[in-house]
């Protein structure tokens, strides 16, 4: 064990090995978490990866045979592909075992992975708030969740170890534990994550339907600000459209209050409304300031 105040596991199953299960298992190697990491993908060539990279012990197609034994089972891929996954790893998960994620969204992992969870194990759902726009088992690196938040949303009837065991693992890797319930955490990353991919998906969306000259003009003169949306909307597109489609009704309601105040904003300007404009924002300064004392002003997903 690495030191006495942290969690250990003999054996750690990564179901996914691309940014974020990367960057776990460069983190449990650094801070010596586990005995034997064991690494299952969907592709061999991610598991050669894992394997180069030295991140992994043991690697398998079979999500069974990775997850046999394993005290700690942590679901590193897209939301969507949960309830298969969970569906064919529960006949092979040990008794006591822990099951968790790092999906960002939390209301549908539980409904979708909760079901086909044995007796004696554990389901303990989390989200890591940290993030790049670059995906595969090359993007991780150890320090990526240093500073961050991780948010663990667990049912009411939740084991209080494993709770622990995985708050533990967490702290261990430099993040900040929050617990929640998984519908506000829905809500909140919405607002705060969802929404802007969205939108920043929008607007690059939009730059690519301009006339050719235009386009090069926008690329040419980014840096006053279509760089810093290019950069979220160069994020996995699998990994975001899996988002959208589980967190749907949250989505919808930021989205709603957003169309609202875009309007607003569109009706001052026509309406040549300089005090409304210049008072919108000032409070936005205010939030600006608020996440820079926050300490949150890196990118994270
Ligand atoms: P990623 O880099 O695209 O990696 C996804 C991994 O999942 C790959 O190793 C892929 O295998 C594997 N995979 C895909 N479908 C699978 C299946 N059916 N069975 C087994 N493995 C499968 O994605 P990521 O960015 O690490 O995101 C993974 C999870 O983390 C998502 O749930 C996402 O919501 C969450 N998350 C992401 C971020 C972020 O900023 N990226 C931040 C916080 C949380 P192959 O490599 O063989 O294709």
């Amino acid at each position: 064990m690495a030191d006495t105040n942290t969690v250990y596991f003999d054996r750690i199953a990564l179901v996914g090995i691309g940014l974020i299960g990367s960057s776990v298992a460069h983190m449990v190697r650094q801070k010596g978490l586990a005995g034997h990491i064991a690494v299952t993908a969907r592709s061999k060539k991610s598991l050669d990866t894992a394997r180069r990279l030295g991140i992994a012990d043991s690697v398998s197609l079979d999500q069974g045979e990775a997850v046999t034994d394993a005290d700690l089972v942590m679901i590193c891929s897209p939301v969507s592909t949960y309830g298969a996954i969970m569906e064919t790893i529960a006949p092979s998960l040990k008794l006591g075992a822990i099951v968790t994620d790092v999906g960002s969204v939390k209301g549908a992992v539980i409904r979708d992975a909760a079901p086909h969870i044995p007796d004696g194990v554990h389901l303990i759902p989390a989200h890591p708030v940290a993030g790049t726009e670059h995906s595969g088992p090359e993007a991780g690196f150890a320090e990526l969740f240093e500073g961050r938040w991780c948010v663990i949303t667990p049912t009411e009837d939740a084991d209080h170890t494993a709770v622990d065991k995985v708050a533990a693992l967490w702290r261990t890797a430099g993040s900040d534990v929050e617990f929640m319930d998984p519908d506000h955490h829905d809500q909140v990353m919405a607002m705060t994550s969802h929404l802007p991919h969205l939108i920043a998906y929008t607007i690059v969306g939009t730059a690519t339907d301009l006339e050719k000259s235009l386009m090069n003009e926008v690329i040419k003169y980014s840096a006053g600000g279509f760089r810093d949306f290019t950069r979220i909307a160069a994020s996995d597109p699998t990994m975001w459209r899996d988002v959208f489609l589980n967190n749907k009704e949250a989505v919808l309601e930021m989205l709603q209050r957003f169309n609202e105040d875009l309007t607003a904003l569109q009706r001052a300007i026509r309406w040549n409304e300089g005090d409304e404009l210049f008072d919108f924002f000032t409070k936005t300064r205010d939030i600006r300031r608020g996440v820079i004392d926050a300490r949150q002003e890196k990118l994270y997903d």
